[in-house]
C-alpha cells in the first residue's frame, strides 16, 4: 500500500490507487453504505474530512478484530459509528504531542492501548490523511494542467484559493499537497491562498466575473446579430435579386445594370449525341487547368478526361494580358507535348469564368477581372482572340477555338448531360456565380423571341448599386476596401469561398481589439490577409471536430488560442458561412421563381447543376442553401445536381455542339475541320441543339470556300477574322 504514496504522475498514481488500495477500498465501500447517500460523492468520502475519523475507525476495527490491535479488545464505543472524528486525526499526527492524544483517545473508546497500538494507530492515521492529500493533489493536478493547456502557456502561473479546515488544521495535510501537486504540474507556478470566509467574499466575486463574462457574451452576440437575417430580409434579398435581373435583361436598363445577364448563345441543353476529341481551358479558379475530354456517344456514353494543373502566379495574374496569354499558351503547349498530340489540331473550348460580353459562342469580351485577377490590356478585349494571338505568337501548334464558356454554363450544361431538367447552374467555389435557360423574349439584349438561351448572370455584382447596403455589415465593407476590385462584386464578397475567410479575420481582429479574444493581443499572423482559408472555416466549423482539435487548427494558423477564443471563433466561422449559404440560397429562390413565372406554372421542377469547392467540402453551405432555397420558393422543387468538373466537360460539351454546327456549315471543307470524328447530322444536331426558329435555314449552305482558308501562308488573322465573320453571319441568319 505505501507504493501509493510514491508515485508523481497522475495516471500511475491513479492505477496505483486502485490497484494496491483491494484493502482501503472495502472500507471506503463500507462508508459509503454507512453514509446518508450511498453511491454517490464517492470521492468526497475517500478524501474529505468529514469522513476521514470513520474511515480510520473502520480500519481499527478491522485489526482488532484480527488480533493486530488491541489484543483484540473490541468496545462498544469503537464499534460506534462517529466515534473517532477528523480532528482526532489531525490531533493523533501531531509530530510531538500525537502519541499523547492517541493514548487519550484511544483510552476513551475504552481498548487500553499499549504503546505499540499508538503507534500503529498513528500510522494508519497518516496513511489515511496522506491518501487524501494525494487524492485531491491528482485531481487539482488535472484541473491545473487543464488550465496550462487551455491558456496555451509554457508556464502556468495561478494561484488556488483553498478553504476547509482539514487543509488549515491538519498538522501536515497542507504541505503534503502542495508538494504533490507541485510534483504533478511541474512546468507551474502554484500559489496556495487560504480563503478567509470564501463562501461569502467568493459568492461576490463569482458573481462580479459572471457579469463581466455575461456582458461580453452580449457583446459578441451584438456584433454577429448582423449577420443574422430574418426570413423577411432573406425574401427582400431574393425580390431585389428579381428586379436586378430584370434590369440586366432590359434594352434600356441593360447598361447600367449591376446582375448583367449576359447572353451566352447556348441554346439547349445536351441530348447525349455530342461526340468527339476536344481540348478545354479552366481559367478562372483557383487552377489553371488544360483538359483532354474524349466524348463518345451511342448506346454507352462515355466521357473521358486527362487534365493537368497549372499555376498561374501572382505576377502573371497581376502583369500584362500579353503575359497572361503566353502563359497560357505556354502550358497547353506542354500539355499537348505531354499527351503526345502536339500535331492534331483539337477544337477548343474556352472555359473563361469572368463576365463576357458574347456576340457569338466564340467571341467574349471581358467586362472587366473579378477574383484576384487584374492583368493590363484584357478588358474591353475579346478573350477568344487574345488567346489566338498568343496561339499564333508562339508559332507551335494550331487550335480552333469553338467557344468561349463560362463556368456555370459548363456545369449547367455537364449535368444536363445527365439529367435533361438541369436548367441552371450555380458556382459556389472561389466565386460566386449562376446561370439559367431565359425566355429569348425576355432577353431584350439578343434579337430573336423563339426559344430560350443560357444567359450568364454574373450575379457576383449584385449589390454594386447599394441595393444590399443595409445587409452589409463593417467587416464587409473593410473585405471590399482591402480587395483588388473595391465597390465590385458585393454579393460574391458576402458568399464565395475568396472572402468568407477573410470576413472572419475581420471580425476576429475586431474582438481581439475589444479584448474579447486573444487575450486582446492582435498577433502579427492575425493582421495578414489571406491566412483564414475558407478551408480552414470547413474543419473549424466540422461537427465531428472536439474544442480542442479546433485549437489546434488556430495553433496551426499561428492563433495562439484558449478554448475559450476556440468556441468563440467556430462561433464566427459559422455566423458567416451560415449567411454566405443563406443569401445564396436567396438568389437562387428568385431565379428559380423566375423561371416558373416565365413558364407561367403554379409548380415547377427543375434541377440546378452545381459546382465549387465551397459548396462541395464546407460542412453545413450545401445543406442551408437547400433549406433556404425550398423556404423562399416554396412553389418550386428544386433538385441540386454536383457537377462533375462543369468546367472541363462542360466546355468540351459546349464545344461539340459547336463544332457539329460549324462542320455542317462548312460541309465537306475538310481543311477547316479535319477530324474524322465529327461525322454527324448538320440539320440535326442544329434543330437538338439550336432550336432554330426557322427551319428552313436549317439546311442553309455555306459556301465552303468562305470557311476555307486560302492557303496557310496568307495572313492567318485574316483568315480567321473571315471565317468569323461567316460563321457570325450563320448565326445572324439562323436566329434572326
Ligand atoms: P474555382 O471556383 O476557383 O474554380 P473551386 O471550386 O475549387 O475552384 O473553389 C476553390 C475555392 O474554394 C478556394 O478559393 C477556397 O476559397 C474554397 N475552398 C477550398 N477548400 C475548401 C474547403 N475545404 N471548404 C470550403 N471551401 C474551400
Ligand atoms: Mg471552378
Amino acid at each position: 500500500m505505501p507504493a501509493i504514496w510514491r508515485s508523481c504522475g497522475t495516471l500511475t498514481w491513479w492505477r496505483e490507487t486502485r490497484a494496491g488500495c483491494a484493502s482501503t477500498q472495502k472500507f471506503d465501500r463500507e462508508i459509503d453504505r454507512g453514509s446518508l447517500n450511498p453511491g454517490k460523492q464517492l470521492f468526497e468520502k475517500m478524501a474529505s474530512g468529514m469522513f476521514m475519523g470513520e474511515l480510520v475507525r473502520l480500519i481499527l476495527v478491522k485489526m482488532a478484530k484480527e488480533g493486530l490491535l488491541f489484543e483484540g479488545r473490541i468496545t462498544p464505543e469503537l464499534l460506534t459509528k462517529g466515534k473517532i472524528e477528523t480532528k482526532h486525526v489531525s490531533a493523533i499526527e501531531k509530530s510531538k504531542e500525537g502519541l499523547t492524544k492517541c493514548k487519550e483517545i484511544l483510552t476513551r473508546l475504552g481498548v487500553e492501548p499499549s504503546q505499540e497500538d499508538c503507534v500503529a494507530v498513528q500510522h494508519v492515521c497518516t496513511i489515511v490523511s496522506f491518501r487524501s492529500a494525494n487524492l485531491i493533489a491528482a485531481t487539482l493536478g488535472g484541473i491545473l494542467t487543464r488550465l496550462k493547456d487551455n491558456k496555451g502557456v509554457a508556464r502556468l502561473r495561478t494561484t488556488v484559493g483553498i478553504d476547509g479546515s482539514m487543509y488549515k488544521m491538519h498538522p501536515q495535510y497542507a504541505r503534503r499537497l502542495h508538494k504533490t501537486v507541485r510534483r504533478l504540474v511541474p512546468d507551474s507556478d502554484v500559489r496556495f491562498l487560504l480563503s478567509e470566509s470564501g463562501s461569502a467574499k467568493g459568492a461576490a466575486m463569482v458573481t462580479a466575473v459572471a457579469y463581466r463574462l455575461a456582458d461580453q457574451t452580449r457583446q459578441i452576440a451584438q456584433t454577429l446579430a448582423e449577420f443574422r437575417l430574418s426570413k423577411a430580409q432573406l425574401l427582400e434579398v431574393k425580390k431585389r435579386m428579381r428586379t436586378e435581373i430584370e434590369n440586366g435583361l432590359g434594352k434600356k436598363t441593360h447598361d447600367s445594370a449591376t446582375v448583367k445577364m449576359l447572353p451566352t448563345y447556348v441554346r439547349s441543353t445536351p441530348d447525349g449525341t455530342e461526340n468527339g476529341d476536344f481540348l478545354a481551358l479552366d481559367l478562372g479558379g483557383t487552377n489553371f487547368r488544360v483538359l483532354l475530354v474524349k466524348i463518345r456517344s451511342g448506346k454507352r456514353r462515355t466521357v473521358e478526361m486527362h487534365n493537368k494543373i497549372y499555376a498561374i502566379p501572382i505576377e502573371v495574374m497581376q502583369g500584362t494580358g500579353e503575359e497572361l496569354f503566353d502563359h497560357i499558351v505556354y502550358c497547353i503547349s506542354d500539355f499537348l507535348d505531354y499527351m503526345g498530340m502536339k500535331s492534331a489540331r483539337l477544337p477548343l473550348g474556352f472555359t473563361f469564368s469572368f463576365p463576357c460580353h458574347q456576340k457569338s459562342l466564340d467571341a467574349g469580351i471581358l467586362v472587366n477581372w473579378t477574383k484576384g485577377f487584374k492583368c493590363t490590356d484584357c478588358e474591353g478585349e475579346d478573350v477568344v482572340e487574345l488567346l489566338r494571338e498568343g496561339i499564333k505568337r508562339k508559332e507551335e501548334f494550331d487550335l480552333d477555338v469553338v467557344a468561349v464558356v463560362n463556368d456555370t454554363v459548363g456545369t449547367m450544361m455537364t449535368c444536363a448531360y445527365e439529367e435533361p431538367t438541369c436548367e441552371v447552374g450555380l458556382i459556389a467555389g472561389t466565386g460566386s456565380n449562376a446561370c439559367y435557360m431565359e425566355e429569348m423574349r425576355n432577353i431584350e439584349t439578343v434579337e430573336g423571341n423563339e426559344g430560350r438561351m443560357c444567359v450568364n448572370m454574373e450575379w457576383g455584382a449584385f449589390g454594386d448599386n447599394g441595393c444590399l447596403d443595409d445587409i452589409r455589415t463593417q467587416y464587409d465593407c473593410a473585405v471590399d476596401e482591402n480587395s483588388l476590385n473595391e465597390g465590385k462584386q458585393r454579393y460574391e464578397k458576402m458568399c464565395s469561398g475568396m472572402y468568407l475567410g477573410e470576413i472572419v479575420r475581420n471580425i476576429l481582429i475586431d474582438l481581439t481589439k475589444r479584448g474579447f479574444l486573444f487575450r486582446g493581443k492582435i498577433s502579427e499572423t492575425l493582421k495578414t490577409r489571406g491566412i483564414f482559408e475558407t478551408k480552414f472555416l470547413s474543419q473549424i466549423e466540422s461537427d465531428r471536430l472536439a474544442l480542442l482539435q479546433v485549437r489546434a487548427i488556430l495553433q496551426q494558423l499561428g492563433l495562439d488560442s484558449t478554448c475559450d477564443d476556440s468556441i468563440i471563433v467556430k462561433e464566427v466561422c459559422s455566423t458567416v458561412s451560415l449567411r454566405a449559404a443563406q443569401i445564396c440560397g436567396a438568389g437562387m429562390a428568385g431565379v428559380v421563381d423566375k423561371i416558373r413565372e416565365n413558364r407561367g406554372l403554379d409548380h415547377l421542377d427543375v434541377t440546378v447543376g452545381v459546382d465549387g469547392t465551397l459548396y462541395k467540402l464546407h460542412p453545413h453551405f450545401s445543406r442551408i442553401f437547400h433549406q433556404t432555397v425550398k423556404e423562399l420558393a416554396p412553389k418550386c422543387n428544386v433538385n441540386f445536381l454536383l457537377s462533375e468538373d462543369g468546367s472541363g466537360k462542360g466546355a468540351a460539351l459546349i464545344t461539340a455542339v459547336g463544332c457539329r454546327q460549324r462542320r455542317g456549315g462548312a460541309s465537306g471543307s475538310a481543311s477547316v475541320m479535319s477530324r474524322p470524328s465529327h461525322h454527324l447530322d448538320n440539320a440535326l444536331l442544329l434543330q437538338l441543339f439550336f432550336h432554330p426558329p426557322h427551319s428552313s435555314s436549317l439546311h442553309l449552305p455555306i459556301a465552303p470556300t468562305a470557311l476555307t482558308p486560302p492557303g496557310h501562308s496568307h495572313s492567318r488573322k485574316h483568315v480567321c477574322m473571315h471565317r468569323e465573320l461567316k460563321i457570325l453571319e450563320y448565326f445572324t441568319f439562323i436566329y434572326l
